[in-house]
């Protein structure tokens, strides 16, 4: 506050002082005034320089210069004033002739420094060549106005010289100053450059105007613009160093239309000069030349910069280009990183996936090494039904549980989880001899065969564990994988506790896939046909139907069972191209039958759900009865009550469609599965056939008997005829009469026989 109201105490002073010197120069008291005009630039002298530390630093430069100016000003008016006071006719009026010009140069440095300031690094150059080009073109077009003014007869003197370089400081500064103007329009709030360009606007137009002497009303116009200078300092300085990083725009003045404006007036005055025999015909054909040389070159300099820029942000954008493809190669690294780590792990257990454990197999080929790898595997049985019946919640953590069991047995790294129920163990560097193999798979099963609770429900885990140990028979680390999971099918299939690969396995594994190819290529109606057998009312009284059982005969393999081709078949889509043949030889066939001996029996036949889940089931099934025009009921589909669990809920509705048509659909063995009838009771099923595993015991052992006794009870309840498989003996068939089962089909009834024999021996006999 204190320093603001010295400031303004000074410039009050400055103000006072120039209003003092009016009042001398209009009482022509040329004594006081040029006391007053020493006075007034001294005050701005020393005005100036208490502030121009204040300035921010790069606007200081500009100041220094425009005190520089008013200094010399000042120490031209003292010169003055010792010449005309003290010594007359003096060289002292040279001296301040010159100190006077040298202030001149100062305030054109002080522009063209702000100028220059301000002007984008590439434009800087063509500046310099405007600057010069308007400079020379001024200099040859002026001589000659220089010389109409004061007339060469004197000869060169002093006053022509500073008077020469006046005027071209003057053109200079004004050009100058014409530049700054889009720049100070640009930041129009930036006042004090508002203030400056009055300033030099004010010096120069009074400059140009006239001849400068002391105590006249001109010099109160050049007092005005160190005012002015003195009054945008302050301004600037009260700014402060708040504003040091101020966001200064670059000066893009519109230079070309500027300087060809310029330089067209250049031109013309030179025409006209020329013409009035002003100016020489050198100077103006050195003003052409210079107007001319300086186009082309300007032209050429703006190209270079047009194509330099254009290069430049070519760079630009392939850098940024690079940079973006690096940041996106990052990107999909990591991303690929990721999904390596989820494809790698199992995220339910936690344990490697298949994928992993058959990379790191591949690992093992290149070289070839580790020959003592050892794959075991381990399946937990009848893992679907416990899904189905209990709930997946339970599946997970009979899952988890089993790996976690695993992953304390071996280390952590060598578990995977290889397929739903499937897990497998990799030890790379076995030195387990055959027996310690054998009592691990033992200790496996007995680790894991107990009786869990999960969700309050009793579980007890069954698994199956295959071997195989690396040999040189085998071309591929990775064959560990299929050939133990091919010998822990047998296992599964064989009922024992684990299986080692080899040979014999090795041989059905080649058969297996010899049937399979073979059940793509062969023709059916000349290798399968149909084998029949009866099924009868438990007291053997009445026949009720048959069941439609395929045979396959085949030149090469000879007598093929269904039992073996039929799982092969139903790993893939031929299972449906067999069941569709069969159906079409049955629905003959019952026809032939019933109409013949005009019965009304039905014809069991097997299906799969892979079937029943094509989008043309019922429909070719209408199809079929319709073109052969048999009545429904006398045809009965068979599945299996562990495939029924797996079918999707969208095709339980199918049973219901069978059910309204009248064909009748059974469960086949039924009991082995972990099946419940309340669950089956959503499938609309007519008949349930228990399974030959369960008649099986029924004389020996009370509790299957129970068993037995229970689901023929709640069949009853439920409306669900019963009929028992695999009936071999006249026992049997007692318990199952006092059990009150529907019917019976087994061997002690009849075997499964051709169509021929059927007839002879069930049909003829009933007529
Ligand atoms: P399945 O449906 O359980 O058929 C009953 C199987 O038990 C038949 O074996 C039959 O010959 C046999 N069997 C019947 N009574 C007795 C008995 O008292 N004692 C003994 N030991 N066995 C008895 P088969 O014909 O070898 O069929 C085996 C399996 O092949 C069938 O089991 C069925 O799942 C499948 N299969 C057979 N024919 C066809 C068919 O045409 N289509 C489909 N999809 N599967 C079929
Ligand atoms: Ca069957």
């Amino acid at each position: 506050m204190k320093k603001i109201s010295i400031s303004l105490f000074i410039f009050v002073g400055i103000f006072l002082v120039f209003l003092g010197y009016i009042f001398f120069v209009v009482q022509k008291n040329s004594v006081y005034a040029d006391v007053f005009s020493i006075l007034h630039s001294a005050l701005i002298v020393i005005f100036l320089s208490c502030h121009i530390g204040k300035v921010p630093e790069r606007r200081r430069f500009f100041y220094i210069y425009i005190l520089l100016y008013v200094a010399l000003w000042l120490a031209s008016d003292i010169a003055l004033a010792v010449y005309d006071y003290l010594f007359p006719k003096s060289f002292i009026i040279s001296i301040s002739l010159a100190i006077n010009e040298l202030a001149s140069v100062f305030i054109i440095i002080a522009f063209i420094y702000s100028l220059f300031k301000h002007t984008p690094q590439s434009q800087k150059k063509q500046l310099l060549l405007d600057l010069l080009a308007i400079t020379v073109a001024s200099y040859f077009l002026l001589q000659a106005a220089v010389d109409v003014t004061l007339g060469k007869i004197n000869g060169i003197s002093e006053f022509y010289i500073f008077y020469t370089i006046s005027v071209f400081s003057d053109v200079l500064i004004l050009f100058t100053a014409i530049l700054t103007i889009p720049w100070i329009y640009k930041n129009f709030r930036n006042y004090t450059a508002i203030i400056n360009l009055l300033g030099i606007l004010l010096f120069t137009l009074t400059s140009l105007s006239g001849k400068y002497i002391t105590g006249n009303y001109m010099d109160i116009m050049y007092m005005i613009s160190p005012m002015l200078f003195s009054i945008s300092i302050f301004c600037e300085s009260r700014r402060g160093k708040a504003n040091e990083n101020e966001d200064i725009q670059n000066l893009t003045y519109p230079r070309s239309v500027i300087i060809t404006v310029a330089l067209l007036i250049i031109a013309g005055i030179d025409m006209i000069l020329y013409r009035l025999n002003v100016i020489s015909a050198n100077n103006s054909l050195i003003i052409s030349y210079c107007i001319t040389i300086y186009l082309a070159i300007s032209i050429n300099y703006q190209n270079y910069l047009k194509s330099r820029e254009a290069i430049s942000q070519h760079r630009k954008i392939e850098e940024e280009l690079e940079k973006k493809i690096a940041e996106r190669t990052a990107e999909l690294k990591e991303n690929h990183e990721m999904v390596l780590t989820i494809i790698n792990k199992d995220l339910l257990t936690g344990t490697g996936s298949r994928r992993c454990l058959l990379e790191t197999l591949y690992t093992y080929d290149n070289p070839k090494e580790k020959y003592d790898s050892l794959v075991i595997i381990i399946d937990i049985l009848k893992f679907k039904n416990i899904n189905y019946m209990m709930s997946h919640n339970t599946g997970d953590k009979i899952l988890i549980y089993v790996a976690n069991k695993l992953k304390d047995m071996f280390s952590e790294g060598s578990v995977y989880r290889t397929d739903s129920n499937e897990f497998a163990i990799l030890i790379s560097n076995n030195s387990m001899e055959l027996s310690d193999m054998q009592s691990l798979g033992t200790h496996i099963m007995n680790t894991l065969q107990r009786e869990i609770v999960f969700d309050e429900v009793r579980v007890k885990i069954e698994v199956a564990v295959g071997y195989d140990l690396y040999s040189d028979k085998h071309t591929t680390h990775a064959e560990l994988l299929s050939n133990a999971e091919y010998a822990c099918k047998v296992a599964k299939n064989n009922k024992i506790k684990y299986q080692f690969y080899n040979e014999e396995i090795y041989a059905s594994l080649t058969r297996e896939v010899n049937i399979e190819s073979l059940l793509t290529t062969i023709d059916y109606d000349s290798e399968f046909y149909m084998n029949f057998q009866p099924q009868f009312t438990t007291d053997g009284k009445a026949l009720v139907g048959m069941e439609a059982l395929i045979r396959w005969n085949n030149p090469q393999l000879g007598f093929v069972s269904p039992g073996e081709f039929i799982p092969i078949a139903e790993r893939s889509d031929i299972i449906i191209h067999i069941i569709k043949w069969t159906i079409t030889k049955c629905i003959k066939q019952i026809k032939d039958w019933n109409e013949k001996y005009n019965l009304d029996l039905k014809m069991a036949v097997n299906i799969s759900p892979k079937y029943i889940s094509t989008y043309s089931f019922m429909e070719d099934i209408q199809r079929e009865i319709q073109e052969n025009n048999i009545k429904y009921s006398w045809l009965d589909l068979e599945l299996t009550e562990t495939s029924i669990m797996g079918i999707e809920e969208s095709i339980i509705s199918i049973f219901s469609e069978l059910n309204n048509l009248g064909i009748s659909t059974s469960i086949d063995d039924f009991g082995t599965g972990y099946s419940s009838l309340s669950y089956l009771k959503h499938f609309k099923i007519r008949k349930l056939k228990i399974a030959k595993e369960l008649i099986d015991n029924i004389t020996n052992n009370e509790n299957e008997k129970m068993i037995v006794k229970s689901i023929i009870m709640m069949s009853e309840a439920l409306n669900i005829y019963t009929i028992a498989e695999g009936v071999e003996t006249a026992e049997q068939r007692d318990i199952l009469m006092d059990l009150n089962c529907n019917q019976i089909q087994g061997y002690y009834y009849g075997k499964p026989v051709s169509a021929k024999e059927f007839e002879e021996t069930y049909l003829k006999k009933q007529l």
